[in-house]
């Protein structure tokens, strides 16, 4: 049986390999000129397509950062004509001016294929029938890993998110053996089924579980694993580069594999922004090697990790990352969802009778992420008749779920309770244990 769903591609020497980047990448930075935001940026840094000669010419090229894709939206990133454009996806950071990716033809199929690797590379086969569990929409969990599973000829069952009850009796009715679920709902699950009458997680029969969106510990995917009788696979990725499958662990379990002939990565000190080497833990780049619609240059991702081009022992070339440590900015994920504070800051500053302090605390409630937001009540409403606090609490949780897409509980309190702010990190208490 083949190991590898394209053995060439997946075990090219790496000069081989780095002979694909260098062609992707100068063909990269020429798309890249075609677009509104990198023909301006490009040109201020004097970089031209022709200075491209080797892959260390990269080190050229400025940064690209979420803020770049922010200030570009809605079409100061597109390379090409907009008809040839056949889907968006969106970040899921929602408050403020959200992100676009455009993608054509020839990006989803490039995407596509690289989810089938991936799946592949992790054992599934046509046989497998391939339950998707993640939010389908302009999340690129839900559709992403979709065309990936079908393209793989696995029976693939789009049941997105949430509603337990139905997820079972799916997995029961058509013998699911291979699930793409975040880690906090796997874990939720191997609880909650025996509501609907699965007395052991095993009984479900799930062979392979693809987990990603969110950071999570070797221990977690220990304890998924047991708890079904499964096979975990870590599954990295984000919208500016696609989403999923930008890098996927393979069945040697030591480390993550970025699939190099579509993404350029390189390691930096997130303050310096030096290069570091292999081993050297940092910030984690991307460029987009094979993608028309829209081209990304060395994209600051914030996510730290470190990164070997060791050959792996399942005979792969392309460069491994370790599981993500941790993020180089105060980005927090509840529940898969990004959320930044200033999201929360930016709903609760538009509200009168807001305070200026809040106090941000996420907490566990059984394997699930909750958001808790102490919110201080302005000085100047805080008097007398105070018999609408009740309509502002639900109010607030409103406008914090609206802009969020995440539910949080909201906690008023006095002014002067919360202890004056001496900076962002204090905003932020986690109580999660990961
Ligand atoms: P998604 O819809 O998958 O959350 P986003 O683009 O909204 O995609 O978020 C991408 C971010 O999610 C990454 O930059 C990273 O911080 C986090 N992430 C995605 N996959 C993983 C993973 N396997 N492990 C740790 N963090 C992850
Ligand atoms: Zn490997």
């Amino acid at each position: 049986m083949n190991m590898y769903l394209n053995s060439e591609l997946e075990t090219l020497e790496r000069k081989d390999l780095e002979k694909i980047q260098l062609e992707r990448l100068q063909k990269t930075v020429l798309r890249a000129y075609e677009s509104e935001f990198y023909r301006a940026r490009l040109h201020r840094a004097n970089v031209h397509p022709e200075d491209i000669q080797s892959i260390e010419d990269i080190k050229k090229i400025p940064f690209t950062t979420k803020d770049d894709l922010r200030k570009a939206y809605p079409y100061g990133m597109l390379a090409v004509d907009k008809k040839q454009i056949i889907r968006i996806h969106a970040s899921s950071g929602t408050t403020g001016t959200p992100t676009v990716i455009f993608h054509t033809r020839h990006d989803l199929d490039a995407w596509t294929e690289l989810v089938a690797r991936s799946l592949y590379m992790a054992g599934m086969r046509d046989s497998d029938v391939f339950q998707n569990m993640m939010t389908y929409g302009l999340f690129t969990g839900g559709l992403g890993l979709h065309y990936g599973a079908e393209q793989l000829g696995m029976m693939v069952i789009p049941a997105s998110s949430g509603n337990t009850r139905r997820q079972v009796q799916l997995m029961q009715d058509f013998h699911t053996t291979a699930v793409h679920i975040t880690p906090s709902y796997a874990l939720h699950l191997g609880d909650d089924v025996e509501n609907y009458n699965v007395k052991d997680p095993r009984d479900l029969g799930l062979k392979f579980a693809v987990m990603g969106a969110e950071p999570y510990s070797e221990a977690v995917t220990r304890k998924i694993e047991e708890r079904f009788g499964l096979a975990a696979f870590n599954c990295y990725g984000l919208s500016e580069m696609n989403g999923p499958a930008v890098a996927f662990e393979c069945p040697a379990k030591n480390g993550l594999h970025v699939w190099e002939d579509n993404y350029f990565a390189e390691i930096i000190d997130p303050v310096s922004t030096e290069v570091l080497g292999d081993g050297q833990k940092g910030e984690l780049v991307l460029t987009t090697l094979n993608r028309e619609g829209m081209p990304i240059l060395r994209y600051r991702t914030k996510d730290l990790t470190t990164m070997s081009r060791e050959k792996c022992s399942c005979g792969r070339t392309h460069a491994r990352i370790e599981r993500i440590l941790g993020r180089a900015d105060d980005m927090m994920i509840i529940g898969g969802v990004n959320v930044f504070p200033s999201q929360i800051e930016h709903v609760l500053m538009e509200i009168p009778e807001v305070g200026s302090n809040y106090q941000i605390i996420l907490r566990k409630k059984g394997y699930l992420d909750k958001l808790h937001v102490n919110v201080e009540i302005n000085e100047k409403f805080f008097a007398g008749d105070i018999s609408w606090l009740h309509t502002l609490q639900k109010k607030i949780e409103k406008e914090l779920k609206s802009a969020l897409l995440v539910t949080a509980t909201v906690n008023l309190v006095e002014p002067g309770v919360i202890p004056p702010s001496m900076g962002k990190a204090q905003r932020v208490v986690d109580e999660r244990n990961l």
